[in-house]
């Protein structure tokens, strides 16, 4: 039988790259903690209801790229294309607007959609996403974009670019709809397939199609900025005089838009010059009528989603595979050495160090050589005189310096090696 393979659009994720990942998930839940977001974590299946109310059947996440079946029970279930239904339901059906006040909640994990896989595009892909429900104030908008861009400057992220823009209330949005109709109709008939759809359907999503000919019409499309109501506008003057404050540059894109009802006011993107295609590395904004839409109570809220294989990506190009830090590498022959070996790797582990056991049994040159190669800062060595003894050589592996020691004497000063291990350590490692 031929080997079974992982499924198209999906990865297996470890060693070297998996540091990369771990590295973003430290900076990730670091930065939402100061920033005192609560982390929370909901099923990867939902109703496949919750995602047609809450993405929009016009969406083409919806339309298209929606892992739905029906299980053993007959109820149509999604694989969840993105984080923030799930929140949003939880927020609802927990009653977390009980509590009062303004939730901050974050999460992260895989999500799923049918798409073509590419470079920072697959099936099974991973977000980190933000929430902050309860608070139509412009601070709000401007403090989950400034976490987005801390997080990515702290990941040592460079060229990138702000997108912003805001799509206004309701209201604005259904004037500009009118507008936009009413400039596009005449061009229908050069507008792409998809475009031309989406006149009736979600007329301001063509403003964001990535085909060459509808990009040229769209661009002198009406601007939805033109159509703001006075209270909107002073929302949007107050995000970006913020963003100023804080010295976040932005460039405003008044085709950067969100077809539906529910998204108000603040949209935005944050894209990387080093990525090609698929550059938009986090998206976001304000969605004061999901909640409501959902069956909750009127409540204003603003999030973001970052995609993790996008900064994964980046970061590659970067900066060096983080290596994981190893103090000591235990080599052992011999009946009694081995099992003594078995024996001080554990303690050594239960005392605060990092060690490595070679378990092949195979000569010391051997063992030495992957010592070397582990990038240990010392080498433990157990022959039948140490086993015999209860000691241990060690060998400091950037000055072969070598020591012969009681296992206790190593045991009992945990802290004084440390220092040691801290002194013998290469430069540029520590
Ligand atoms: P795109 O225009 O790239 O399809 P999107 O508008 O569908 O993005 P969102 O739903 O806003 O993306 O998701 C937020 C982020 O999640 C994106 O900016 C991107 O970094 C990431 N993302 C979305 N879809 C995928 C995917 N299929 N594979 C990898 N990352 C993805
Ligand atoms: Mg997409």
């Amino acid at each position: 039988m031929a080997n079974i393979q992982a499924l198209r659009g999906t990865k297996d994720i470890y060693a070297p790259e998996i540091a990369y990942w771990q590295m973003v998930e430290a900076v990730v839940r670091d930065c939402l903690g100061r920033a005192t977001y609560q982390e929370i974590r909901t099923p990867i299946f939902e109703q496949t209801d919750l995602f047609q109310r809450g993405i929009g059947e016009a969406t083409d996440v919806v339309s298209k790229e929606m892992y739905s079946f029906t299980d053993r029970g007959d109820r149509s279930l999604t694989l969840r294309p993105e984080g923030t239904a799930g929140a949003v339901r939880a927020y609802i059906e927990r009653k977390l607007f009980a509590q009062g006040g303004v939730q901050r909640l974050w999460y992260t994990g895989p999500m799923f959609r049918y798409e073509r896989p590419q470079a920072g595009r697959q099936r099974q892909f991973h977000q980190v996403g933000v929430e902050v429900l309860g608070t139509n104030d412009a601070r709000a908008d401007v403090e989950v974009i400034a976490i987005a861009t801390q997080i990515l400057g702290t990941l040592g992220l460079k060229n990138l670019s702000l997108q912003l823009n805001s799509v206004g209330n309701k209201e604005d949005r259904q004037r500009y709809r009118d507008a936009l109709v009413e400039y596009l109709t005449p061009f229908k008939a050069d507008l792409d397939k998809d475009s031309q759809d989406r006149l009736d359907r979600n007329p301001l999503r063509i403003l964001d199609s990535k085909d060459k000919k509808t990009q040229v019409i769209a661009k002198d499309a009406p601007s939805i900025l033109d159509y703001l109501s006075e209270s909107s506008k002073a929302h949007f003057d107050k995000v970006q005089a913020s963003l100023a404050n804080l010295g976040i540059d932005y460039q405003l894109n008044p085709c950067l838009v969100r077809g539906l009802d529910y998204y108000t006011h603040t949209a935005f993107e944050i894209q990387s010059n080093d990525l090609g295609a698929q550059a938009t590395v986090c998206g976001g904004g304000r969605y004061d009528g999901l909640v409501s839409e959902l069956g909750g109570p009127e409540t204003a809220a603003v999030g973001w989603a970052i995609g993790l294989e996008r900064l994964v990506i980046l970061l590659q190009q970067l900066a060096e595979t983080p290596t994981q830090s190893l103090d000591f590498y235990v080599v052992s022959r011999g009946d009694a050495a081995e099992a003594s070996s078995g024996v001080l790797a554990h303690k050594l582990r239960l005392a605060g160090f990092s060690v490595e056991l070679d378990l092949s049994g195979s000569a010391f040159g051997k063992q030495f050589k992957r010592a070397d190669r582990s990038g240990a800062i010392a080498c433990l060595v157990l022959g039948d005189d140490e086993a015999a003894n209860d000691q241990v050589q060690l060998k400091w592996l950037q000055t072969k310096e070598q020591l012969t020691l009681a296992q206790s004497e190593l045991l009992d000063k945990s802290g004084f090696w440390k220092t040691q291990i801290l002194w013998n350590t290469p430069k540029q490692q520590a």
